[in-house]
């Protein structure tokens, strides 16, 4: 599902306004961002382009609607390509990676951001929906970091950005697959952190709370089924019950924190899982 652009220039001001070392000043830099046809994704990617950095779209979606979203971040003066590997397949995450650095010359920052939901009890999980769900939103992440961690390491200079959740830190029922593989992230987001820590390689996972995307719209019906409740039932008293703020948290909120990891007041920040879940968590 395609949104509308967001506006980022009130981070920008922020960033000049609190000194250089919060500048996330990108200009040139490369990124790509699986999963970026829609929600999250698509919302750190215009927040990269606002500050100049060039991006790989990718996704699934209606080819007009993806097209016109690379063409409205190509109106912030970057460049904007679209890549459709399918991160289920572990030959096209790597390729795409390869053919960012053959397209636009480097690939800097990576934000693995690519990820699906199923949610029912696991003694009627389907298998195949189970394998999915770790290929898209654990193993796609191993293929995009191994591909790309040569070059950074060339340049001595990446940042790596893991989608993971607030339930890659704490569980909720019926999400065993989706618990499983986002708590997979951030044990994979601490060991390769570790592993480039000397490069000039950050690596660390932002955990949401709940965001009313696409991929949450879903959920609500999927949960009221799954509970045998109302779909006003889930938000409040499942969704926003475990946020603290009563309130979602916003593909905005989200761009913010990943420009803020790549600035260099971030620069000894790595391994980390920021928790960005009105408090859920803290709990
Ligand atoms: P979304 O459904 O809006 O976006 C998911 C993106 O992944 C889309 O661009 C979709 O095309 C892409 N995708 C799905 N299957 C793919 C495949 N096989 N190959 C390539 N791309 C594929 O969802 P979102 O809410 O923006 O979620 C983005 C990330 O944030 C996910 O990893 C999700 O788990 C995480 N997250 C979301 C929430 C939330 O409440 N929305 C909370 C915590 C974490």
């Amino acid at each position: 599902m395609n949104q509308p652009m967001m506006d980022c220039r009130f981070l920008l001001r922020l960033f000049e306004q609190t000194g250089s070392s919060m500048n996330a000043n990108l200009k040139g830099k490369v990124a790509i961002v699986t999963g970026s046809t829609s929600g999250i994704g698509l919302g750190i990617a215009q927040g990269l382009a606002q500050v100049g950095a060039h991006v790989v779209l990718n996704g699934l979606g209606d080819a007009n609607e993806i097209e016109s979203s690379r063409k409205a971040l190509e109106a912030y003066g970057v460049k904007a390509l679209y890549n459709n590997a399918d991160m289920t397949d572990g030959a096209q995450t790597e390729q795409m990676v390869h053919d960012t650095v053959k397209a636009l010359g480097s690939v800097d920052i990576l934000v693995n951001n690519a990820g699906i939901q199923n949610v029912s009890p696991v003694e009627d999980f389907p298998p195949e929906k189970w394998d999915r769900i770790i290929a898209i939103n654990l193993s796609s992440s191993f293929h995009t970091v191994k591909a790309a961690v040569p070059y950074m390491k060339k340049a001595g200079w990446g940042r790596i950005i893991n989608l993971a959740s607030a339930h890659g830190l704490v569980a909720s029922p019926f999400k065993s697959a989706y618990v499983a593989a986002k708590h997979g992230i951030v044990g994979f987001t601490k060991s390769v952190a570790l592993e480039v820590a000397q490069n000039g390689i950050t690596c660390n996972a932002i955990c949401p709370g709940y965001v009313r995307t696409a991929l949450v719209e879903n959920q609500i019906k999927d949960t009221a089924k799954a509970r045998g409740i109302t779909e006003d039932e889930v938000v409040k008293n499942v969704m926003l019950a475990a946020q603290w703020t009563k309130k979602f948290v916003t593909v905005e909120q989200l761009a913010g924190v990943a420009l803020f990891l790549c600035s260099p007041a971030a620069e000894n920040i790595t391994g980390t899982s920021l928790a960005v879940d009105g408090g859920w968590t803290a709990a």
